[in-house]
């Protein structure tokens, strides 16, 4: 952020919200709501408003988690279907936006880059690129909540197969779907195991000639019902609201229930998995290479079909698995580990997302870059050492949604506490040498072990430990007490005239 002419007066926002996806409009939301005479912005790097719901455009693209708990707790999902399409999501999510004026605060095309905290000016000096006229633009704010996802946007895991420019069909990676990728009547090998390849493969053998999910080990892999046969009856017997509330606590304690049971008793878990699989699939089938992994379930995320569209592709013979490696791709198709050959005229590798934490942004306090690998968690969603700054992140073993409206919450109820106190700043500060420092998330997934170094740890105790536990988190953010003893607050030093000439300076 140094070496360009600076503007001595930017605009000035109490708090500034990076991302317009669905953590940055319940962001918004909580913001205007609790906090109507805080001033608020939302800068978001695309030219439109949804994040993932709007960049993912490959066939069959839906939540792999139900939109009761998905969708935003103030807002009914109010469609039949539980598991819902990516268009209707991005829908939802815009017409959110709308309805409750949220809108009016998003700045589109405009790609935050740096961020300074100076504690002369308390308060943040953030840089941002406009991507559609590559303007510089520079404002200030008090507080810094960033809500831009977890992971990049431009670069998807590309792992380097050999082979693949002898290849004649057509190469594509799901996060750049386009429409004018014919696969109708065609060959596809999807390569992958994870959610989007068992969202893509029965929505591309609706079309396809054939297609073959090419798999180098097996994940987990339930059925539910699309539509959720609770939401019908409440939906009739309740208000919209109240029927909402129901079906996102049921799913909530449900999911909850079925994460305790996985770690508790794995096996039974296993067995469960296993026979609702084989209901599915002909007699004969070999589920023991396909759909038995090495590891425990949550391990890994499950992956979730709804109404079992993977298995009927399969036991309609439009879709096939096959459990190998790919040793190389050749002019039609790819040669196996095993010696096998797989002919394709379109090659689709679902081999993941790469993780990018905090938007990419670099982050200065005081002058000083911040190491976010060696920074601590703090409730979850701040960091040691950080003053007014907040991050969405949400569950892993739950909707995302979840955990960063605790998020958003919880933000509001700091600053709330900081004007009523005269808190200029809020900054957790881990002072305690017994905390360990562990992982922030302790999945095995290959899109989590290439990249979690990279990434703030949690501690081992409260109030550094993520429990992935909404129930706990719930009381937590609406009880705990702010005055917790990590957290350190420092009184208004500054006038405001003051305070804007520091941060700029
Ligand atoms: C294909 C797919 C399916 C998924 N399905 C589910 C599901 O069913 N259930 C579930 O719980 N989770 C799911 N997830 C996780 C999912 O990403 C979250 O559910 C949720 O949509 C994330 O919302 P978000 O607003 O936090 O992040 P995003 O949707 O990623 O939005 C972040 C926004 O921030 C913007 N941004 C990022 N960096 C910057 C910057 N530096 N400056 C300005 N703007 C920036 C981005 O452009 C984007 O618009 C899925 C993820 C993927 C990829």
């Amino acid at each position: 952020m140094a070496g360009e002419a600076l503007d001595t007066n930017p605009e000035h926002v109490d708090v500034l919200v990076v991302g317009a996806g669905i953590s940055g409009i319940d962001a918004g939301y909580h913001i205007q709501t609790s906090l109507p005479d805080k001033t608020y912005a939302i800068l978001e790097a695309r030219g439109c408003i949804g994040g993932t719901w709007d960049l993912f455009r490959y066939p069959g693209i839906r939540s792999d988690s139900d939109m009761y708990t998905l969708g935003f707790p103030f807002r009914p999902w109010s469609s039949d279907t539980s598991i819902a399409d990516g268009a209707s999501i991005r829908d939802y999510v815009r017409d959110t936006a709308r309805e409750y004026g949220i809108d009016s605060k998003i700045r589109l095309h405009h790609r935050v880059v740096g961020a300074a905290w100076s504690s002369d000016g308390q308060r943040w000096a953030v840089e941002a690129q406009r991507t559609d006229t590559g303007e510089t633009v520079r404002m200030t704010c008090s507080f810094l909540f960033m809500c831009s996802g977890y992971y990049n946007y431009e670069n998807p895991y590309e792992p380097e197969f050999p082979g693949t420019d002898r290849f004649t069909g057509r190469i594509v990676h799901p996060q750049f779907w386009s429409d004018d990728i014919d696969y109708a009547g065609k060959r596809v090998v999807v390569i992958g195991s994870g959610a989007t390849a068992v969202t893509l493969v029965p929505a591309l053998a609706r079309h396809a000639g054939h297609v073959t999910m090419l798999q180098r080990s097996p994940s987990y892999v339930i059925s539910l019902p699309a539509e959720d046969p609770l939401a019908r009856v409440a939906r009739r017997l309740l208000s919209p609201q109240h029927a909402y509330s129901l079906i996102r606590w049921k799913n909530v304690l449900l999911t909850m229930l079925h994460f305790q049971l996985s770690r508790r008793r794995p096996e039974l878990i296993k067995k469960l998995i296993r026979k609702g699989v084989e209901r599915q699939l002909p007699g004969g089938y070999d589920v023991e290479t396909h759909f038995t992994p090495r590891y425990n379930p949550w391990d890994q995320r499950l992956c979730l079909v709804p109404d079992a569209d993977l298995f009927e592709a399969i036991c309609e013979g439009r879709a096939s698995i096959v459990t190998d490696q790919v040793e190389t791709f050749t002019e039609r198709g790819l040669r196996l580990a095993s010696g096998g050959e797989l002919e394709a005229d379109v090659i689709v590798t679902a081999t993941g997302l790469n993780l990018l934490a905090l938007g990419g942004l670099e982050i200065r306090v005081d002058g000083h870059e911040l190491d976010l690998s060696s920074a601590m968690i703090y409730r979850g969603c701040m960091l040691s050492g950080v003053p007014n700054f907040a991050f969405a992140f949400g569950y892993t073993n739950a909707s995302w949604t979840l955990k960063c409206d605790l998020t958003s919450q919880y933000v509001c109820r700091l600053l709330a506490h900081m004007e009523k106190h005269g808190y200029a700043a809020a900054t957790p500060q881990n002072r305690d040498p017994s905390l360990t420092a562990q992982p922030f998330v302790d999945f095995s997934s290959g899109y989590v072990l290439r990249s979690i170094d990279k990434f703030p740890k949690q501690g081992s105790k409260r109030p550094w430990r993520l429990y992935q536990n909404y129930a706990l988190d719930l009381v937590a953010v609406k009880r705990a007490p702010l005055e917790d003893g990590a957290m350190m607050f420092s009184p208004h030093t500054v006038s405001r005239s003051a305070a804007a000439l520091a941060a700029a300076a």
